[in-house]
């Protein structure tokens, strides 16, 4: 290798503690500390006080950041939800005691992490399917450790989970009987939910969740198996899970970043319900004014999601965002506002989690000085 070139940037922390804003690579994830730790707060504070007794367990899909989920954990979290072994992987390595794997694994090799970490972290994992059973029950008597068991049911979101509650009883039933393995209790998180933009369609999408997890913790009772978490929502609906008097914990992920997507949900101004702020910014480079009408920026599809649309520019009136490329995004610039080349901003992405996923440091700041690098654990 030659000596003298710099290191691959994914190898290398593109910017230090005390460097301005101003001087950072771009494109680069930004979070806004103040803003973040008062999102964590904020959430904390209102399940204390709204919900006693119901558990919070961020999901760490948004942040893939041991740094992250410290921070949630010292506000009261129990622990974390996580969507891939991975990401469970760099929380058990960073000392998270207590880890959901809020999805289903399928081969033995992931069984195996699993049961890894299970050796030195309380690890639960949903399963929709019998042979799930089978795969994890192996790995957890083949390494000597507990695996705790959470089936899935479908609340309304249609992506995993049994349809039926004779479905979810027969699992329970499986569950309790295969060694290594302990039934905790039902997933039932509503996707869907979360992004319909009115309240009340949101409030009417978690009582029918609600009735459906009622009534399979209910038969799963009545078989004679203890049935103690119910375990689901997210940004969106959280309210409502909180005051259902049956969910015992709470997974919501994006309320500790925001993004452009979540802040054209409608909110009910008569609702005490937290209001988080926007704390993830994509800074960006002006590379180009080719038209007085027309700035290019060096964010483009691979630095930012956009499958939730477009990156919000409501930090600049003036500028309307007018499409991306793989390393390019155009801007509408209305007189009198002016790029210059060289010149940097703040994108909010549509979409936080996937955004996130692309990138290997978070870059966190003041407001105007760089004060940590934080990695993110990103692949499975
Ligand atoms: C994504 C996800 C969440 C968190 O949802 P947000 O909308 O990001 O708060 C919670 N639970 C599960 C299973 C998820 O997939």
């Amino acid at each position: 290798m030659n000596a003298l070139l710099p290191l691959p940037r994914s190898l290398r922390r593109p910017a230090e503690p005390g460097m301005p804003i101003a001087e950072v690579e771009t494109p680069t994830l930004l979070v806004d500390l103040p803003a973040l730790d008062r999102n964590i707060a904020l959430l904390a504070s209102y399940v204390q006080n709204r919900a006693p007794g119901v558990r919070l367990r961020p999901h760490a899909k948004t942040h893939k950041s041991p740094d992250v989920a410290r921070r949630q954990i010292a506000a009261g979290a129990i622990g974390v939800c996580c969507q891939t072994v991975g990401e469970a992987e760099a929380m058990a390595a960073a000392g998270v005691a207590d880890i959901l794997l809020s999805n289903q694994i399928a081969d033995a090799g992931k069984a195996r992490r699993l049961a890894a970490i299970a050796g030195q972290s309380r690890l639960s994992v949903c399963v929709d399917d019998p042979s799930q059973v089978a795969l994890l029950s192996d790995a957890a008597m083949a390494a000597g450790v507990t695996i705790h068991v959470l089936v899935e049911l479908d609340v309304g979101g249609a992506r995993c989970g049994v349809l039926s509650a004779d479905a979810a009883v027969a699992l329970a039933r499986l569950i309790v009987g295969s060694p290594g393995l302990v039934f905790d209790g039902l997933q039932a998180y509503h996707g869907r939910a979360q992004h319909l933009r009115k309240p009340s369609e949101r409030q009417a999408a978690i009582a029918e969740a609600t009735r459906l997890a009622a009534a399979a913790a209910g038969q799963i009772r009545d078989a004679g198996i203890a049935c103690p978490t119910i375990t689901g929502a997210g940004t969106g609906t959280f309210a409502f899970e909180a005051a259902s008097a049956l969910y015992t914990e709470l997974q919501c992920g994006s309320y500790v970043f925001m993004d452009a997507d979540y802040a054209r949900n409608e909110r009910d101004d008569g609702a005490d319900v937290p209001h988080f702020e926007q704390a993830l910014t994509i800074l960006t480079t002006v590379i180009s004014t080719p038209l007085p009408d027309r700035a290019v920026c060096d964010a483009g599809l691979k630095a930012m999601s956009l499958d939730s649309g477009p990156p919000s520019l409501q930090l600049y009136p003036g500028l309307d965002y007018a499409g991306a490329s793989d390393e390019h995004s155009k801007l509408t610039m209305h007189s009198p506002f002016a790029l210059q080349v060289g010149q940097k901003i703040h994108l909010v992405p549509g979409h936080c989690d996937p955004t996130v996923a692309m990138h290997d440091w978070i870059i966190v700041h003041d407001g105007s000085t760089v004060t940590a690098v934080w990695p993110v654990a990103r692949g499975w």
